[in-house]
């Protein structure tokens, strides 16, 4: 489900009800990995590939629609063709998380796949480079997206636990 982008802020700061979604139910650390694996079993074809060719690289079909909303079968990620291409990378990135998580973990929420989202776009590590540096590079996001992304990842990292995590 693409959520407008203030609900997806909300999200990323742990503000699940004005979000108007469930609190996800992985531990942190697990989105940071499931986003690796993903990455990995496409082969990782460049450092910041085209999401849909991530999704046929785990087999998923990417259909573009004329109108609509960005959406998924489980096996089918259906996105709408006229977006600009940051926000077509998002919603394409987004759809393979809801992918992911349906066989990988199915009692996830929509706060689960925006947290995945966000790992599947920016590492942990390429969170903390400078803006630009990330927007320059990660051209399949809006800037909206990685700066949520990069502020989640600054807030976390101030957190013990994460460093231990680490
Ligand atoms: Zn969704």
């Amino acid at each position: 489900m693409l959520l407008t982008p203030l609900r997806v802020i909300y999200i990323f700061t742990g503000e699940y009800d004005r979000a108007e979604v469930e609190p996800p139910v992985l531990p942190l650390r697990q989105y940071e990995q499931s986003a690796r694996q993903i990455h990995d079993q496409a082969g990782r074809p460049t450092d910041w590939p085209d999401p849909r060719g991530v999704a046929i690289e785990w087999g998923w079909r990417v259909v573009p629609m004329k109108a609509g909303r960005a959406s998924t079968t489980g096996e089918t990620i259906f996105y709408r063709a006229s977006a600009q291409p940051r926000m077509r990378g998002l919603m394409v990135w987004h759809e393979i998380a809801h992918c992911y998580l349906r066989e990988a973990y199915p009692d996830c929420g929509e706060a689960d796949a925006w947290l995945l989202t966000g790992a599947l776009v920016l590492s942990w590590r390429h969170a903390k480079m400078p803006r630009e540096w990330a927007i320059d590079r990660q051209s399949h996001a809006p800037d909206w997206f990685l700066d949520a992304r990069r502020d989640y990842v600054l807030w976390h990292s101030t957190l013990p636990a994460i460093w231990a995590a680490e």
